[in-house]
């Protein structure tokens, strides 16, 4: 018998090795953090929408600490014949097939299966599969499902101190999508038997729906035969593209070279320095035309943000960025020492009028500030500016005195062969600095990029005074890399230019 769960059946539905290697190789799965803090965010949006109609029974139940799946099968059928209107992860198997309907909801017809999402796109074409799945295995199980609806984040909905889940959720009714989508699922059941009955791995290559809907956790391993260098490692290289180069053989960067058919500069400098080491690649008058635009004192600013799926903040919407640390190293002028200031917010607390507060008085007007990816900081401090209009005149002038560090390296002007073709800073300066054991990130502690800064400053209002005081101390130290680093670039671009 041919046993499969949604998310199983949604990875084959992806790409039939999904399901394979989710069953015979499941240990070469690796998610990275951001897939992880979307199970995380999925979780807790999942958890919230529960009470979007009311009353409800969650029927969520463990055996230690799997999920204990006839128990809740079981539950479900209690509180279906009990009368239950909502009811949450109710669960359903038939003939080896087994899902849970996030939200189900009696109407006068029938049951409504209600998926939630925790996007702001209520992509139909990418959840109709998996809500075709739940319909089939409940009216296989003698359910009569009324309507099939996808519950996403409204990107629209903004915060204003209470709130309104009716509102911050976005219901649509996707039973064409699914109705269309039902039609596959006996072809693709009978696909799924053959495959994952087989202990053969089948023989799929690399396609584009590696990367979409879902992204893949098993990328790793699938595309362990590409050479170290590949088209797929190339400067703002699409994927669809690379998987075009890919389909016709052309891979590594021997390949790409020999045939011509790439004529971006940049991409074109990646793969050359990356077959013979050039040394480091400078167009010094450039790079001089860059730092001309500078001028004493400069300030180096960095800011870190959190993205709340759910706004807590008044006047945010869902996943708007909030700022609630910066680092600011600062020189006054030519051979001055080099100074730092930092802001740290409190968690659990709204950072913002603090941060723009702290900014005012860190960074004075008129001054010359570097960013690195300055669209990010300005876009943060333009909103900051719409959000406290006392503070505006000065936030905005310290916005239009931002200047961009990535420019000399996004346009080319410095280039060796260690940055693998990435301008981000977390590339840059290690290709710069490779000996520097004071500049590398991976001997910080706790926090290493943003994303881990992201994940631990919500939590850091639950820890113990002791974790609470090494977190804290993790972040600043983390931010405070982040503008030495470029204070260290900026230098490194001085000595070049000359
Ligand atoms: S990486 Fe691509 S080929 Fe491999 S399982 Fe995922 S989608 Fe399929």
């Amino acid at each position: 018998m041919l046993y499969l769960s949604k998310s199983k059946y949604c990875g084959l539905w992806q790409c039939p090795k999904i399901a394979w290697l989710s069953k015979y190789k499941p240990e070469e799965l690796s998610l990275d953090d951001i897939a992880l803090s979307r199970m995380k965010t999925g979780n807790e949006v999942g958890d919230l929408a529960m009470s979007l109609f009311g009353d409800y029974v969650e029927v969520t139940a463990y055996n230690g600490e799997k999920l204990d799946l006839s128990e809740m099968i079981s539950a479900t059928k209690a509180e279906m014949a009990r009368g239950t209107s909502v009811i949450c992860e109710a669960s359903f198997s038939y003939c080896g097939l087994y899902c849970a309907v996030d939200i189900l909801k009696k109407e006068s017809d029938g049951w409504a299966i209600y998926e939630v999402k925790s996007s702001t796109q209520d992509d139909k074409a990418v959840y109709a599969a998996d809500v075709a799945y739940q319909k089939y295995v409940l009216e296989n199980s003698g359910v009569r499902v009324a309507g099939t609806y996808l519950v996403c984040l409204d990107n629209e909905y903004v915060f204003d101190g209470t709130l309104d889940i009716q509102k911050l959720f976005k219901i649509t009714d996707i039973s064409e999508s699914v109705a269309q989508e039902i039609k596959n699922i006996s072809g693709n059941l009978s696909i799924a038997e053959t495959i994952l009955n087989s202990p053969e791995e089948p023989d799929i290559d690399l396609s584009e729906s590696c990367k979409n809907p879902y992204l893949c956790g098993f990328w790793k391993y699938c595309s362990k035969h590409l050479p170290e260098r590949s088209v797929f490692d190339l400067y703002r290289m699409r994927f669809s593209k690379a998987i075009e180069y890919y389909r016709r053989g052309l891979i590594s960067y021997e390949d790409l070279l020999q045939n011509h058919c790439i004529t971006n500069d940049k991409q074109l400098r990646q793969m050359e320095y990356a077959l013979s080491d050039r040394g480091t690649y400078i167009e010094k008058d450039h790079i001089k035309e860059f730092l001309d635009t500078l001028s004493y004192p400069i300030y180096f600013l960095d800011f870190e943000t959190m993205q709340p799926a759910v706004p807590e903040y008044v006047g945010t919407k869902p996943y708007a960025q909030i700022p609630f640390q910066y680092s600011l190293h600062y020189i006054d002028d030519e051979g001055a020492e080099l100074k730092h200031k930092e802001f740290l917010a409190e968690s659990g607390t709204d950072p913002r009028r603090a941060i723009a507060e702290s900014l005012c008085e860190d960074i004075p007007r008129d001054v010359c500030v570097i960013a690195y990816y300055k669209a990010f900081e300005c876009t943060r401090i333009r909103e900051l500016a719409d959000t406290y209009p006392d503070l505006a005149d000065h936030l905005l002038n310290i916005e239009s005195n931002i200047k961009d560090l990535l420019v000399p390296f996004q346009s080319g002007y410095y280039y060796n062969r260690a940055m693998g073709g990435s301008f981000s800073i977390k590339s840059v300066l290690p290709a710069i600095f490779p000996d520097d054991p004071s500049l590398d990130y991976h001997n910080l502690e706790l926090v290493h990029h943003g994303g881990e800064a992201m994940a631990i400053f919500p939590e850091i209002q639950y820890m113990d005074p002791e974790n609470k005081a090494t977190a804290r101390h993790a972040l600043l130290k983390y931010c405070e890399l982040d503008t030495y680093a470029m204070v260290k670039v900026w230098q490194e671009l001085i000595m070049a230019s000359r």
